[in-house]
C-alpha cells in the first residue's frame, strides 16, 4: 500500500553540467583545488590505510584531530572545507578497502578445507566483530577485547568449543597472516574532481560559485539547469573539453503505482535490449547505436595510438567518445523508462548475469564495449525498481536460451527462432528465454540438476 512506502527514500545521484566553456584561467585553478584534494587523500591513506591505524578509524575524530594537528592544511594553503572533505572522503575509501580485506579473508576461511566447522565459525565471528579483530591484529591477548558483556559470552562460547591445544592461537596468527595478504593501503593517481560543500560553493544566476584557493575568490560556472542541491557535490573536471560536471547524492522520495501490478518477465540482448514474456520489444536500435560505437572504438585504437601523444588528437577522441556513450546512455534510460510505463510491472524476473566467455582479439573490443554496456543496463534497471518500488528478482540463468518454456526440455536455436523437438514449441529466442525468466521466478522448486549445456 502507498503508506508503507510514503516515507521511504532512496538515494540517486543527480548530474549538472556547466553551460559555457570554462576558461583555461578558470580550469587551472579549479585542476589546483583538485590536484591538493589528491595530495590530502593520499597522505591520510598513506597515514591511516595500514593495518595498525584500524583502531582509529571508528569513529574518526582522532583522525580529524590528527590531521588538524598535523598543519599539512596551511602548507598547502586549501580552504579548510575542502581539506577536511578530502579526510572524510579517504576515510571513507579506507573503511571500503577494510570491508573488501574482511571480505577476501572470509573467502579464505570458507574455502580452507582443513578447518574444521567450529574453528569456521571462530574465525567468522572474528571477522564481524570490530573489537576482536582489531585485538587480534595488535596482538593482543582476547582477555583485553574490549568486548560488551554479551559479546564476550558469545566469544567464549565459541572459544570453548575448540579444545585443540594451541588451536586459538593457530586460527589468530592465521588470521593476522591473511590480513596482511589481502589489506592494500588506496592510493589516488586522478586529480580530477574534489568534494565541496556549502562551506565551499553557493548557488546563484543560474550558475554555482566556488570557493578557490585564492582568498575571497570565487569561481562562477554556469550552469544547464537552475536546481540547487544541499548536499556535498563532486566536482568533476573534463580539463581537454573545458566542462564540468556536478554530482550530486540526493535523497528521493520513494514512488509507488497501484495500477502496477503485473508479473513480467525479461531478457536483455545486445540487438534488442529487452524483450518480455509476451514477446514485447523495447529499445530496437540498441544494437545500431552500439555497433556505432563498437565501429568507432576499433577505429580509434589503431588512430589513438597514434595521436595519443598530440593534444588535439586526445582532445577530439575523448569529446567524440563522450558524446557517444551519452547518447548511448540516453536512449537505454529512455527506452527503459518506455518499458516500465507499458508493462506496469510488480515484479520483473530478469536472468542473472552469466559468467564472461573468452573469445578472439577482434570481438574482443566490440565485446567488451558490449559488456560494459550490459553493466549499465542492469544497473539502470535496478535503480529504476528502487524508485519505483518494483521487485526485481534475479533468476537462475544455466541454460535459459535453450530450455523449452512450454514442456521443459532442451531445444535448439534456427534463424533467431528456438524450436523444441519435443513438444513443438516455436518462438523467437529473447522471448522463450523471457518466459523461462518468468517462470523460474515464480516456481519455488529449486533449479533443474540435468544440465544440457552440450545441446545445439
Ligand atoms: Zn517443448
Amino acid at each position: 500500500m502507498p503508506s508503507e512506502t510514503a516515507h521511504k527514500t532512496i538515494c540517486k545521484t543527480v548530474c549538472q553540467y556547466s553551460g559555457s566553456p570554462l576558461s583555461d584561467e578558470d580550469m587551472k585553478k579549479l585542476l589546483a583545488i583538485a590536484a591538493d584534494y589528491r595530495t590530502v587523500k593520499n597522505y591520510v591513506y598513506q597515514r591511516y590505510g595500514g593495518i595498525r591505524s584500524l583502531s582509529k578509524l571508528y569513529p574518526g575524530y582522532t583522525v580529524q584531530n590528527e590531521m588538524t594537528a598535523s598543519g599539512f592544511r596551511a602548507q598547502l594553503g586549501l580552504p579548510s572545507v575542502y581539506f577536511y572533505l578530502a579526510v572524510f572522503d579517504a576515510l571513507g575509501d579506507i573503511k571500503s578497502q577494510w570491508t573488501r580485506t574482511k571480505s577476501s579473508v572470509k573467502k579464505a576461511v570458507g574455502q580452507n578445507n582443513n578447518f574444521t566447522e567450529e574453528e569456521k565459525h571462530y574465525l567468522r565471528f572474528l571477522l564481524k566483530t570490530n573489537d576482536a579483530f582489531e585485538g587480534i591484529l595488535m596482538n593482543l591477548p582476547p582477555g583485553d577485547w574490549k568486548l560488551p558483556m554479551q559479546i564476550r559470552r558469545r566469544y567464549d562460547e565459541l572459544a570453548g568449543q575448540l579444545t585443540e591445544d594451541g588451536i586459538i592461537e593457530k586460527l589468530h596468527s592465521y588470521l593476522r597472516r591473511k590480513v596482511r595478504k589481502y589489506h592494500v593501503k588506496p592510493h589516488s593517481d586522478a586529480a580530477d574532481g574534489f568534494f565541496s560543500s556549502r562551506g565551499t560553493h553557493r548557488y546563484g544566476d543560474h550558475g554555482i560559485y566556488i570557493t578557490t584557493k585564492e582568498q575571497r575568490k570565487r569561481i562562477f560556472i554556469p550552469l544547464t539547469d537552475s536546481n540547487e542541491y544541499k548536499s556535498q557535490i563532486f566536482v568533476k573536471l573534463f580539463p581537454e573539453e573545458h566542462k564540468a560536471e556536478l554530482r550530486a547524492a540526493i535523497q528521493t522520495a520513494v514512488r509507488f503505482h497501484p495500477d502496477y501490478v503485473n508479473q513480467v518477465g525479461i531478457s536483455l540482448g545486445m540487438s534488442a535490449m529487452l524483450t518480455t514474456h509476451e514477446g514485447h520489444v523495447y529499445g530496437e536500435k540498441l544494437g545500431f547505436y552500439q555497433d556505432g560505437f563498437s565501429d568507432w572504438m576499433r577505429e580509434q585504437v589503431g588512430k589513438y595510438n597514434a595521436n595519443r601523444h598530440t593534444e588535439p588528437g586526445r582532445k577530439k577522441y575523448n569529446a567524440t567518445k563522450r558524446r557517444l556513450k551519452e547518447r548511448l546512455h540516453s536512449y537505454i534510460n529512455m527506452e527503459l523508462n518506455h518499458f516500465l510505463r507499458e508493462e506496469k510491472p510488480r515484479t520483473i524476473y530478469l536472468p542473472k548475469l552469466p559468467p564472461p566467455k573468452g573469445s578472439g582479439a577482434v570481438k574482443k573490443i566490440n565485446y567488451s564495449a558490449s559488456m560494459w554496456q550490459r553493466g549499465y543496463i542492469r544497473e539502470r534497471l535496478e535503480q529504476k525498481c528502487r524508485e519505483q518500488s518494483i521487485t526485481l528478482i534475479k533468476v537462475y540463468a544455466k541454460d535459459i536460451s535453450r530450455q523449452c518454456s512450454r514442456c521443459g526440455a532442451p531445444g535448439h536455436q534456427e534463424k533467431g527462432n528456438f524450436c523444441c523437438p519435443a513438444c513443438g514449441f516455436h518462438a523467437d529466442i529473447k522471448t522463450n528465454a523471457a518466459q523461462n525468466a518468468k517462470k523460474r521466478g515464480q516456481d519455488k522448486s529449486p533449479p533443474p540438476c540435468t544440465s544440457i549445456t552440450d545441446m545445439k
